[in-house]
């Protein structure tokens, strides 16, 4: 995809060149099942156990506490149903945010469909969520607090240290929904004081379909896939020996990339964030000002679509994202930035920029250029007035 502007990253990244190095063996000549006693067997499963390893130093963990999972949206549903299920005795009550990944809102839904109770905590205008309003919303029965670490949409960072003491204090599970921040901004599972955490190979410049969830040591939830007695008995199913290396690597990685890509992506973000204001009338920046991540824009230009700014930006080779979701089949904006609090009519108009290790200033710049342009000739057609 040569001169592509790739500004998508919150949705996916490139696999980085020395992750598809790493893993290519496992396809050509390691293709071993890592359960078998044969020594092609063994050598997958020693790769399995490097990559859990390199996984482990990268979020400060043991490497016993990391299972790997085919992705964020397993590791998401399985926190959920696992603590549901593992924990019902207890109590059915969870608590989550109203602008969590649709992998948490829908295990939600389905759980409280059999039997379960969800708080969905509101957030303020920059999309911060309350640690206070978590205290207040756990009762007896509460059995797990679910709130995400950055949202994929706004980049807003959550409290997580201060959640965590709570729910700690509370004696309740916490799980954290990491995979935006995991490879990209600073993940200590010690530090955040969270039970379960998940991440996905693929928003962290390693292959798609593969990821994990970190489940404290003692903290019991119930198998999603039963199976063979892979991962410990806690999750059956062949290992996807290859996505595996690949995300160890990819963890590898991240520790001498992340620090560097944060400063120059945070550089840039700022740049982009401040061209647009001051070259595009009626444009406002949404979620946290400051309390983001590094490589996050998501702005509102009022008078047009989301949708229609997006095509225009793709036909000058820019690929973006919109929070009004005709994507996926409805016309409503996006729930994050309704939970926001910002009006429908704008929600139409928002527009996401997430930058890359890769990205550059040319191509920031470039943007700038165009971008304008694209919105005069969309509003002078618009029939929003
Ligand atoms: C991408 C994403 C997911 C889903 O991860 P997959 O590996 O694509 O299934 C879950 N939560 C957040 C916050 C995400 O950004």
């Amino acid at each position: 995809m040569e001169n592509l502007i790739y500004l998508d990253h919150a949705a996916t990244t490139p696999v980085h060149p020395k992750v598809r190095q790493a893993m290519t063996i496992y396809f050509t000549d390691y293709y071993g099942n890592p359960e078998t006693l044969y020594s092609a067997g063994i050598v997958a499963r020693e790769a399995i156990e490097d990559a859990r390893g390199k996984v482990a130093a990268l979020i400060n963990c043991d490497p016993s506490e990391i299972v790997f999972t085919s992705g964020g949206t397993e590791s998401d549903n399985w926190a959920l149903k696992g603590t549901a299920f593992a924990h019902q005795k207890k109590g059915n009550h969870i608590i989550v945010s109203q602008i969590e990944h649709h992998a948490i809102l829908e295990p939600c839904h389905f759980l409280e469909k059999h039997g379960f109770e969800v708080t969905y905590l509101p957030v303020d205008s920059g999309g911060l969520v309350n640690p206070d309003d978590v205290k207040k919303a756990i009762t007896p029965k509460t059995i797990l607090v679910s709130i995400m670490h950055a949202n994929n949409e706004v980049g807003v960072i959550e409290p997580i240290e201060e959640i965590g003491k709570i729910t700690k204090a509370a004696n309740v599970s916490f799980h954290v929904d990491a995979v935006q921040t995991v490879g990209n901004y600073p993940v200590d599972v010690k530090r955040l004081g969270c039970d379960m955490l998940s991440a996905s190979a693929h928003k962290l410049y390693g292959p798609k379909g593969v990821g994990f969830l970190y489940i404290r040591k003692g903290l019991r939830i119930e198998p999603l896939l039963h199976g063979g007695g892979q991962e410990g008995k806690k999750r059956g199913s062949t290992h996807n020996v290859a996505g595996i290396v690949g995300l160890g690597k990819a963890c590898e990685i991240a520790m001498t990339e992340m620090p560097p890509a944060m400063e120059s992506e945070s550089v840039l973000r700022d740049k982009l964030i401040k061209g647009v204001l001051e070259r595009i009338p009626i444009t406002r920046l949404n979620g946290h000002p400051t309390r983001r991540l590094p490589n996050n824009v998501n702005m509102c230009v009022e008078k047009i679509e989301g949708e229609a700014m997006l095509l225009c930006l793709d036909m000058n080779r820019i690929c973006c994202s919109s929070g009004s979701a005709c994507t996926t089949g409805s016309l409503e904006p996006s729930h994050v930035l309704l939970a926001l609090g910002i009006p429908v009519e704008i929600a139409h108009g928002s527009i996401r920029f997430t930058l890359g290790r890769t990205t550059s200033e040319e191509q920031i710049n470039y943007v700038l250029d165009v971008f304008p342009g694209i919105v005069e000739r969309l509003r002078r057609m618009s029939p929003i007035k």
